[in-house]
């Protein structure tokens, strides 16, 4: 389908789509918009990240609103109150030569007898947030009773954040004849459970194939050790001196420390998190919508419904143990024709998790090299002449001062005053890099690793995992990394503290937990060996009774009585191997050939 015309929407709609400067649908609208002005089947929608949804769903939503109706038509579910805002305003822009047609958005965390007003002057379109569309309902503010269109937008995140209960009070109170849409980046058991029993006789719409990542997408790794992540996103960013990307961190904790380093090291960077109140977030997201920050830091669920197109990089601190999770991060970059990379900066443990994902998505990445301190220093150097090159004069503000200067710089030849000037502002830039390490790291042996294991192993990835590294085996699968603590009894450290410290540096308290050894001045603690060295990097310097924390893995053979340091610990392959010799036998017996 070529234009819009073609799709049966009417003149007024038409004239305020161009205005928009949509020529021709999106995969996804050319697919939903004819059926829903003609058909009032219910619909499964599924499609990535900046396809065009809303409008989907929007435009046939405005055009069948009977305006001489003052009852509520369309009913309109969003997770947050981002998005919920941002449909609104794209509905209304839909709607600007409809008269008359009113769009209202309710949504948790604003007054809501405000709310309360708007709907009762008359609301065609409401567009809510589950739990306030929940309330309202309950104090009869929100009346479903006329509703015969009802969407469910990002349907997979409503789940995910837990509005299910929520979505089963609303959807009760719709009446029965009525078209349900469903919109979903995602297709999981729990969207299949709900289109089961809410939606009847579906059409199944999806474009290309489901769950299929972008595909202007490049998808890149790095593979470093743990404490050079913050140098590669530094790298990242300098190396590409007009970079409009999301750095996504697993924690509030990480999401903070990694900003603020961004900031104090001069980038043009926020973080966006939980903690913030609603306002300092709103701050942020519009900031960075108006491209006055470069670099935004943000949790998964903090950057759910920033809608903003056209991001250069997404960065993964670290990869989601849900490769969904990844394909929905991804998905925000390489919108609308153009192209963008994702890069996952992960250390050799995570390859198994690139591996899934690109099994999953039947996509590839590639490993790349982080950039060296050459390939910056050029790209900053040449961006600065282009910039140079392109600055607009205002001779009339600094004209006057020119003869002055001409006079002061005569003694310059041209390649010379290029020379100063480059120097002046590049040298701090140079020095930074001069000796720049290379801190790449070899990815080989893991690379064998996960193949050897999936050639040996029939179970799925998600079990196979499990059986990586064969520390220590027992509790039905999971398999322990046993971490060594710098603190101790002394430092007051009991197992109940250390277990909610593990939780908040987790984010998450269902990391499986083995035995816990608490001595005086160090403890060793046994955790779920694949969250072992994410825990490492969430709580290294924390700080306990004054005392810098400090975990690193523990060897299996080590007595508790003694530490490590960096530098002293054995090859990670080395104590696989060794390990697996030396204990229960048998069991393990298909990893020695790793050796
Ligand atoms: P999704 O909900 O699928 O993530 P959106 O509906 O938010 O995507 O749309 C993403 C962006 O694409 C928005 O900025 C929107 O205005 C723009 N857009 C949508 N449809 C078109 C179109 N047909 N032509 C051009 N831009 C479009
Ligand atoms: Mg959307």
């Amino acid at each position: 389908m070529d234009s819009f015309k073609e799709t049966g929407l009417n003149d007024e709609i038409l004239k305020a789509i161009g205005e928009l400067g949509f020529e021709k649908p999106t995969p996804i609208q050319a697919q939903t918009i004819p059926h829903l002005l003609e058909s009032d089947q219910d619909v499964i929608a599924f499609a990535q990240t900046g396809t065009g949804k809303t409008a989907a769903f929007g435009l046939p939503s405005v055009q069948k609103t009977d305006v001489e109706e003052r009852t509520t038509q369309t009913l309109i579910l969003s997770p947050t109150r981002e998005l919920c805002l941002q449909i609104t305003r794209d509905l209304t822009k839909y709607a600007k030569y409809v008269r008359g047609l009113a769009v209202v958005p309710v949504y948790g965390g604003a007054p809501i007898d405000v709310q309360i007003k708007a709907l009762r002057r008359g609301a065609h379109i409401v567009v809510a947030t589950p739990g306030r569309a929940k309330d309202l309902i309950q104090r009869g503010r929100l009346l479903l009773g006329d509703v015969r269109r009802l969407v469910l937008d990002e349907a997979d995140e409503m789940l995910t954040m837990g509005f299910k209960e929520e979505l089963d009070t609303i959807l009760a109170e719709t009446p029965e004849e009525k078209q349900t849409l469903l919109f979903s980046a995602t297709m999981s058991r729990d969207i299949r459970n709900i289109t089961k029993r809410y939606m009847h006789d579906p059409l199944e719409l999806a474009t290309a194939q489901k769950n299929m990542a972008a595909e202007n997408v490049t998808h890149e790794y790095y593979m470093v050790s743990a404490r050079d992540k913050y140098e590669v996103v530094k790298r990242i960013a300098d190396v590409n001196p007009t970079i409009y990307g999301i750095v996504f961190c697993r924690t509030r904790r990480e999401t903070k420390e990694i900003a603020n380093k961004l900031m104090t090291d001069g980038y043009n960077a926020d973080a966006l998190h939980g903690d913030l109140s609603q306002a300092q977030r709103d701050e942020v997201m519009g900031q960075f919508r108006k491209r006055q920050l470069q670099i935004l830091v943000a949790t998964d669920v903090a950057a759910r419904g920033l809608d903003v197109t056209d991001l250069t990089h997404i960065i993964n601190m670290t990869l989601p143990d849900d490769p969904e999770i990844y394909i929905h991060r991804s998905g925000r970059t390489g919108r609308a024709g153009k192209s963008g990379t994702s890069i996952a900066i992960i250390h050799t443990r995570e390859v198994r998790k690139i591996q899934d994902i690109e099994r999953k998505f039947k996509m590839k990445f590639n490993r790349a090299s982080v950039p060296t301190g050459k390939e910056i220093c050029t790209n900053q150097l040449y961006s600065l002449i282009d910039k140079m090159e392109k600055v607009e004069v205002d001779e009339s503000q600094i004209g006057p001062f020119l003869p002055e200067i001409y006079a002061k710089l005569e003694w310059l030849s041209r390649e010379e005053l290029i020379k100063h000037f480059v120097s002046t502002e590049f040298n701090r830039f140079l020095a930074y890099y001069k000796n720049a390490r290379d801190i790449n790291i070899a990815a080989r042996p893991s690379r064998e690793r996960g193949r050897d294991d999936r050639g040996r192993n029939s179970r799925d990835s998600r079990d196979s995992r499990d059986s990586r590294g064969s520390r220590d085996s027992r509790d039905g699968g999971v398999t322990f990394a046993r971490i060594h603590v710098n603190v101790g009894s002394k430092q007051k450290l009991t197992p109940v503290r250390l277990i909610g410290m593990i939780n908040e540096a987790l984010d998450s308290s269902s990391a499986k937990i083995g035995k816990i050894e608490i001595m005086q001045t160090v403890s060793f603690v046994e955790i779920d060996e694949a969250v072992a060295q994410n825990l490492i990097e969430m709580l290294s310097g924390w700080k306990m009774a004054g005392i810098p924390l400090k975990l690193e893995l523990a060897r299996q053979q080590d007595r508790p009585s003694r530490s490590f340091t960096r530098g002293e610990r054995p090859p990670r392959r080395g104590s696989f191997s060794g390990s697996s010799r030396s204990n229960r036998s048998g069991s393990r017996s298909d990893k020695k050939s790793r050796d």
